[in-house]
């Protein structure tokens, strides 16, 4: 009996870990490929790898199964992971799974009635699995569908003998099941668990580098960002452009239109700003109330002058809705760039003073202009 505890112990405490292991690197993979969870194929390609991590765990617990003499414990083992791949990934997980389960079994087994048997059994609970996948039923309808469904496959695991070592007595059997449905119920508590606060602290971390009104970066993601482009390009000795934009007399359409025209000119602004054609790491944030900033790696001074100039004349000719017939709104642009003309700044900061320092002479220029900053002039 103390033989089966630690068997079950065992491998409640294995499965338990190999959750764990998921929730990290997929919460890891979500900060770094977000689209990859948005993305059809790279979905699929996830399902696909879920599948064969959970098929290989099956295969350890097959070979631990062989080693203990605590087969039924372990056998349950390898129907949680169909249920909870059937249930957490849906189809090719579960299908994945469950091949590589058979065709480990048939590789590592002797082809014995005893291999016949288990996989026999693990086919009836992986169709049950498979077809619940397609019910649109909340989780728990879905698990007493799943465990009354499986009570006919597992009494004949249970109970038949195909030249098998174990024959359970009822006794038995009732406490194997139960063992199964109670331990079911806790690796899916902790699936979901670990699930729900992956996507939380994704969603939680989202809006804490986003700002609500344009959906842009906010000043905090351009300070992450920009600290870690600094670095390259100090490294990598290659420039690193940063344009400040600052809407001119935006007080005046406030004041004149109201605060909602002023926000509804700060979204329209944006929108432009993100429809604009950019390099492909260039990143566009909110800094400020009507502040704005574009980091443009590898591009050089006369470049990034080049499209401060474009976005400049596209907002002057823009027409937004808080005054249709003028659609006068104008910004004024300065310019600053590491690593380019023989210009090196020391830190972050300076090459930040610097476009500010460009956006101060824009302003005093005139406004709707573009300044580059003295130092590399
Ligand atoms: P300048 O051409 O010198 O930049 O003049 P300005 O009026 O644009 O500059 P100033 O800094 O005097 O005014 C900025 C105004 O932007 C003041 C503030 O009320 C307004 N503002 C800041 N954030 C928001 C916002 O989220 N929504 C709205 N509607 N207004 C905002
Ligand atoms: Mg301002
Ligand atoms: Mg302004």
């Amino acid at each position: 009996m103390s033989n089966q505890f630690d068997a079950y112990i065992d491998s409640i405490s294995t499965f338990l870990a190999i959750l764990f292991i998921q929730g990290i690197v997929f919460r890891k993979l979500r900060e770094v490929k977000p689209n990859w969870f948005l993305n059809h194929r790279t979905v699929l390609l996830l399902n696909i790898l879920l599948g064969i991590y959970y098929g290989l765990i099956g295969i350890y617990f097959i070979w631990r199964g062989e080693l203990d003499s605590a087969t039924v414990i372990y056998t349950n083992m390898r129907m949680n992971i169909l249920l909870i791949t059937a249930i957490f990934g849906g189809r090719v997980p579960v299908s994945i799974a469950y091949s590589i389960m058979v065709l480990g079994r048939l590789l590592l087994g002797d082809s014995s009635p005893h291999d016949i048997k288990f996989i026999l059994l693990l086919t009836g609970f992986f169709l049950i699995c498979f077809i619940v996948t397609n019910f649109k039923l909340n989780l728990l309808k879905k698990y007493v569908i799943v465990f009354s469904c499986a009570i006919p496959v597992l009494a004949y695991y249970y109970f038949t003998d195909f030249g098998s070592r174990t024959i359970l007595s009822y006794g038995e059997a009732i406490i194997y099941y139960f063992l199964f449905m109670v331990t079911s119920a806790l690796l899916f508590a902790a699936s979901n668990y670990i699930d729900k606060s992956n996507k939380t602290m994704f969603q939680l971390r989202n809006s804490a580098m986003t700002d609500m009104l344009t959906n842009l970066p906010n000043i905090r993601y351009f300070l992450n960002t920009f600290e870690k482009y600094f670095l390259t390009s100090s490294k990598k000795r290659r420039p690193l452009s940063l344009i400040i934009i600052d809407i001119d007399h935006f007080k005046q359409i406030n004041d004149l239109h109201g605060h909602q025209a002023g926000n509804t000119v700060l979204s329209q602004f944006s929108a432009i700003l993100k429809n604009h054609f950019l390099p492909k790491q260039a990143l566009i944030s909110r800094i400020g109330g009507e502040e704005f900033s574009i980091l443009l790696p590898n591009i050089t001074l006369s470049e990034s002058t080049q499209i401060a100039e474009i976005i400049r004349s596209e907002i002057e000719r823009a027409v937004f809705p808080y005054n249709p017939k003028s659609g006068n709104v104008t910004i004024s642009l300065g310019v600053s760039c590491h690593n380019d003309l023989n210009v090196f700044y020391k830190t972050k900061e300076n090459l930040f003073e610097a476009a500010d320092q460009a956006l101060y002479s824009a302003k005093q220029g005139g406004r709707n202009q573009v300044q580059a900053s003295k130092k590399e002039a």
